[in-house]
Order: structure tokens, then sequence, then C-alpha cells
């Protein structure tokens, strides 16, 4: 089912979208589901789902088999609990700042990597609850997470808490650095530091739910990550973590498809010069589509040579991208009838078994991963939900 049957479409949408499959969304959660099984897998929609809408993309995850939910912040867990979704859910994100006992009431679990316990306990305590918690351990990667030095003080505190009737401690978990690199040897030191932690957790007396540490490059690479949960972020919107393969390769299908409808057409001369500082000029009289979505819509302003389809052909980004627009020179193909293309779509990125380009080349044009394109993508951009229905 549709997780937005019935709601209006945004009347903006006609110009501009960025168009979500939720059944390429559940397809992906199915995929990564059997290649972890026995294992449970969390659908990491953390900032509104990667750009591509945080309920929707909820709702067809856990259709689709998802066990938990994962997010960065306790704000975010609270809009899923607000819309009624009740799921298993982990939050690992947090400052003073965060309302722990709205988390608490909320049946929010929460990542602690030290300081956290202490207020979350005293959240806990006043609620009358215990909190769920799952100690982060530091691994390797130098971020978030308890070092292995803390770890022991952490665990005592957090079992005396439970003994206590404060905090149930439910999971350890950890992050990796480098599981995009499927070669390099810090992934093993990273698995074998979480081994070595979760035995000091056991060994104490911790009665763990869930041991969780691989991300999507580990899920698809390193089956001796997996442990009882995996959190599945980029690939559950179909796209891919590694470095030169493709998410067709891995059995994926991207979810998002970045389109707008054509804004202009025009005939130009020769040495036409196009948009800010001119970079660009036409090699010959050429006609020129303007594409009106631009780096205010999250169109990253530097891709610039990124490619475009306009009625089943590719083309590329001519002259700068500005804060609302760009413009297409229709060379190579020239169209046969390039004034009926006013109004039909300019696809940025999409599936590219459907002919769009790969969000990947968007990436490259702009020195970034396909992570940073997909999420940020705008909020004049609204995002509409479709159904493919197909089980690819
Ligand atoms: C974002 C995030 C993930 C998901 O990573 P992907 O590479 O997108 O799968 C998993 N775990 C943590 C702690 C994260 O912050």
């Amino acid at each position: 089912m549709n997780a937005d049957a019935g709601a209006p479409v945004d009347p903006r949408a006609a110009e501009r979208s960025a168009v979500v499959d939720l059944a390429a969304i559940r397809h992906n959660v199915r995929i990564l589901r059997s290649r972890v099984a026995p294992a449970a897998l969390m659908a990491v929609v953390k900032a509104d789902a990667y750009g591509h809408g945080m309920l929707p993309v909820a709702t067809a995850a856990l259709e689709a088999g998802a066990d938990w939910l994962g997010v960065a912040h306790v704000s975010e867990a609270l809009v899923l609990r607000r819309a009624g979704i009740d799921a298993p859910l982990l939050a690992w994100l947090h400052t003073p700042a965060t309302d722990f006992a709205a988390a608490v009431d909320a049946d929010v679990d929460l990542g602690v990597s030290g300081w956290e316990l202490e207020p979350i306990a005293a959240a806990a305590e006043a609620a009358g609850r215990p909190a769920r918690v799952h100690l982060k351990i530091d691994t390797g990667l130098g971020r978030n997470g308890c070092t292995a030095e803390q770890w022991p003080v952490l665990v005592r505190a957090a079992l005396d808490h439970e003994a206590a009737g404060r905090v149930r401690f439910v999971g350890v978990f950890s992050h990796l650095a480098v599981a995009d690199e499927p070669v390099r040897p810090e992934t093993d030191a990273q698995v074998a530091a979480f081994r070595a932690a979760v035995a000091v957790a056991e060994d104490a007396g911790a009665r763990l739910e869930v041991r969780h540490l691989a991300n999507s490059p580990a899920i698809l690479t390193r089956p001796e990550t997996h442990f009882d949960l995996v959190r599945a972020g980029v690939s559950i919107y179909g796209l891919s973590p590694l470095a030169g393969i493709t998410a067709a390769e891995l059995g994926l299908t991207p979810a998002m498809t970045l389109r707008a409808a054509i804004a202009n057409i025009k005939h130009v001369p020769a040495g036409q010069g196009i948009s800010y500082g001119l970079r660009y000029r036409t090699e010959a009289a050429s006609t020129l589509a303007l594409v009106p979505v631009g780096y205010a819509d999250g169109v990253p302003r530097i891709a610039a040579d990124a490619p475009v389809t306009i009625d089943g052909q590719r083309h590329t980004v001519a002259g700068r991208i500005a804060m609302d627009q760009f413009v297409v020179d229709l060379v190579d193909p020239v169209p046969t009838d390039p004034d009926a293309l006013l109004g039909t779509d300019a696809v940025l990125f999409g599936d590219p078994a459907t002919g769009a380009p790969a969000v990947e080349e968007w990436a490259e044009a702009a020195q970034t991963i396909n992570y940073e394109v997909v999420t940020r993508i705008g909020t004049r951009v609204p995002r509409v939900y479709r159904d493919s229905g197909t089980a690819r």
C-alpha cells in the first residue's frame, strides 16, 4: 500500500519534484534483509530519510519487513512516534539540550557514549519507567562512542542503573570508518575491538538483546559484521555505498528521481554566452533549454558537466548552475522538434534502468558522494510518492 495514498499531491509538483518510488524502497529492504538473515535490519531514516521523506519511507520499510528504525536525533524519533509508528526505534546523537524525558516517554531507545547515561537515568527515574539504552563503543572511527579505556566504567554504571530499575541495557553498538573500502584492514581491527567490548559487557553481566556494527557497505561486503542487527541507510534508498559498483550490480533499485518541467526553449546564434560568468558559449547556432532547479533546490553549483536527460536523450549542463535554474545546450543530438520540449521533463538523476542519469554522475561532477546529493535536495522541491508496484 502506498504510504501516502489519499494524500493530496503538492500543487507545486508538476513544476519540479523528487519522485520517490516506495516499491523500490520495499524491494531494497527485502533484498537487504534476506542478505543479512538471521540478523535483523534497522532502516536508517535520519535526515528526512536521506532526503526521501521520513514518514513514507519508514512506513514502506516496515511494510517490507524492517525490524527497527534508526535516526540520529531524538527530535526525529519523536516525529515518527507522533505519526503513530510504534516499531523499535533508536536515536544516537544527543546534546545536553536533548529532551531525554520525551524520548523515555515515547519509548525511544537511546544510544549512549558516556555523559548521556546520567541524564537519561534521571529522566527515567522521573518518568517511573526504565530507559532502554544501547552503549556505543568507539572501535576506531574517532567520532562518538566510548573509549576502550572508559568502557568498563560505563558498562558498570549502566548495569548499576539497570539493577536500580532506571535503565534496561539492551544493546552494544559501534560504527565503521572504512567499510566502503573493503580491502582496508582497519575494519578487521574494528570488528575485533567490537567483539572485545561486547565480551566486557557480557562478562560483567549484561543481558544484551542486540549487538550491531554494520552500515550499508559492511552489510554488502562483510558478513562477519552483521551480528544481531544491521543499520542500513543509503542502501535502502537503492544507492551503492561502494565506489565502482553500481546499485544494479548489488540488486538495488534507486528510489529517487529528480526532475523538473522545462521552463523555456530558445534559439540562439553561435557564440551565445550562458549563465553567470559566461563560462560557456555555444559553438554554433543552437537551442537552449532552461531547467528551473538550482542550488537553492540542492542542485550542487559546482556540478558543471553533469548529465541531464531530455526526451530520452542525454545532454549536459551548460555554464554555471544558478540559485533557481540552469541551462542545457541541446546539441549532440539536436532534437527534431525542440519547441515541443517546453514543459516536458528534464531528468537530473534517477534509476539508470529507466534511462535516467545515475545520481553518482552528479556526485562525481560535484566532487562528493551520492549520499550528499540526495540528502541535500531542498524543501522547495516537493517529494512525490509513487508505487511502481513491481517486485523487481
Ligand atoms: C547514518 C548511519 C548509518 C547508516 O549508514 P549507511 O552507510 O547509509 O548505511 C548507520 N549507523 C550510524 C551510526 C549512522 O550514523
